[in-house]
């Protein structure tokens, strides 16, 4: 198993933070490769003689991590109700935390790892890892929040933060999405359920309707007909129509609940893999760990209220693959609009409140969609990148609530964004050029340049320009410069 060299980098920082704590929490992006992490970590540990415990909070989950593990070629156990898998005597346990919290003896462990961290806080997660007063205890999340904003400092007590999702996908291991963000259905009448998030059986009412459900077979046809897809449902009946519309549309569709056999769903995967499944329909299976770097599109047909749910679903597109250069998402939940874009900087801390917002020059303008094509894109251009339609100012607005501070900043970005548009390219080039200087004396990694260069003006430099001096071409100078994202999905048509 090799790993990568910030997987490398960052358990090397682990190391250190467990000198100095004993519970500590490592926040790295989905599609970061945490699991793969772990499981490294924990075949180390073997090797010295010393026992580990996976802590997990759902049976797919269970079944996931024995997958993983049983790749490795690793002797493991699964503690979980009466699971036939029970082996004591294994090095390695995977435990489910209600079967934990309620044995009797529990599992011996030097190390216990805890996933999906951010449940971390619930009482049976706390009854559970109560259990194990001496171990240290490892925490690993992309979304280091509770859906009530509060952060994870009662569990733990350093935080580690890993490579950001620009850092990685600057560095070739993700790869970038584009967003389409159609109408999504008004959810203000829908309460919150005991999760904190939406009431699923009324959140289904409003979703599960023949327009809605047709708008999103006919939005996939127009944009991602080429395109390995994932959908993402409110709940089974809702997964069942989308699904069925796809098959009536003529399409290679499948399902999935949890309900699904074992031997069906793993062979539903491999048809997905080999390209005989298009497009998966699902309810509540493809989480954490689901790792099928096929998949190019994410169809959101569920809106949710957990920044960490969108994320994680995210993530299931961003892998690279062969011939992949970038994912698409078809947003018809309105989730972008809650929580912004897979490569949005943030900021996390212990104590709580997620920010989007890293720093003043990362100072982000918001979702802006198209009202014409739902091209979703950063708040600042004063005309759609997709398709150059001219937004009306009234949609470019902002709330007041957001301060005179705000308003100077998005007036300077739009500035800036306008001041591309029309800028020569030998000015681009040349802020370009200031960038990757400031990134080479700051030890930045090389893609920093590009990405800093997209969040101020809107646009992406040109790959030809960071090998180009400060002369031009008299030709280069006519063309214009698209948003290469935008490009990349081929929605342009040029
Ligand atoms: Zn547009």
């Amino acid at each position: 198993m090799e790993l990568r060299p910030y997987q490398h980098e960052t358990i090397a920082r682990e190391r250190e933070a467990f000198r100095r704590h004993r519970r500590v929490l490592e926040v790295l992006p989905t599609g970061a490769g945490k699991g793969t992490m772990a499981a490294w970590r924990i075949a180390r540990m073997i090797e010295k003689g010393k026992r580990a415990v996976f802590l997990v909070n759902r049976r797919t989950l269970v079944h996931d991590m024995a997958n993983r593990v049983r790749k490795l070629g690793l002797e493991f156990g699964v503690v979980m109700g009466d699971d036939p898998r029970y082996k004591p005597s294994a090095p390695i346990q995977i435990a489910s935390i209600d079967t934990v919290r309620r044995r009797h003896r529990v599992p011996p462990a030097d190390l216990v790892v805890v996933d999906e961290a951010h449940f971390a806080c619930s009482q049976g997660w706390k009854d559970a890892l109560a259990r194990y007063p001496e171990a240290r205890i490892l925490g690993m999340t992309a979304t280091p929040i509770r859906l009530d904003g509060k952060g994870l400092g009662e569990t733990f007590d350093e935080m580690i933060v890993g490579p950001s999702v620009e850092d990685l996908i600057a560095d070739g291991w993700l790869v970038p999405s584009v967003v389409f963000a159609p109408p999504a259905p008004d959810t203000s009448s829908v309460p919150k359920g005991s999760s904190g998030d939406y009431s699923t059986s009324q959140l289904v009412e409003v979703v599960n309707t023949g327009k809605l459900v047709g708008d999103i077979v006919k939005t996939w046809m127009e944009k991602a007909r080429d395109r390995a897809t994932v959908v993402f449902a409110v709940d089974k009946r809702h997964a069942r129509h989308i699904h069925e519309d796809f098959v009536k549309a003529g399409q290679a569709s499948g399902y999935v609940d949890d309900e699904t056999k074992d031997d069906a769903r793993q062979a539903l995967w491999d048809s997905f893999d080999a390209g005989r499944t298009r497009i998966i329909c699902s309810v509540g299976v493809i989480s954490y760990g689901w790792d099928h770097p096929v998949t190019s599109c994410i169809v959101m047909a569920r809106p949710t209220l957990s920044a960490q749910i969108h994320l994680q679903q995210l993530g299931r597109g961003s892998r690279p693959s062969p011939g992949k250069s970038d994912f698409l998402v078809l947003d018809h939940a309105g989730n972008t609009t809650r929580h912004g874009f897979y490569e949005d900087a943030r900021e996390w801390s212990l104590v709580g409140t997620a920010r989007k917002r890293k720093d003043e020059e990362d100072d982000e303008p918001g979702v802006q969609i198209c009202p014409k094509c739902f091209f979703a894109f950063r708040r600042g251009p004063a005309a759609c990148p997709g398709c150059g339609y001219e937004i009306p100012v009234r949609h470019r607005e902002i709330t007041a609530s957001e301060g005179e501070l705000q308003e100077q900043k998005r007036q300077a970005l739009l500035h800036a964004h306008d001041w591309a548009r029309q800028a020569p390219e030998e000015r681009l080039k040349q802020k370009y050029h200031e960038y990757l200087t400031k990134g080479r004396q700051h030890g930045y990694k090389p893609g920093w340049a590009a990405v800093r260069f997209h969040l101020t003006f809107g646009i992406w430099p040109k790959k030809t320009w960071a090998s180009e001096g400060a002369g031009l071409a008299a030709s280069d100078r006519e063309r214009s410069v698209h948003d290469r994202s935008f490009k990349a999905s081929g929605a342009t048509g040029d």
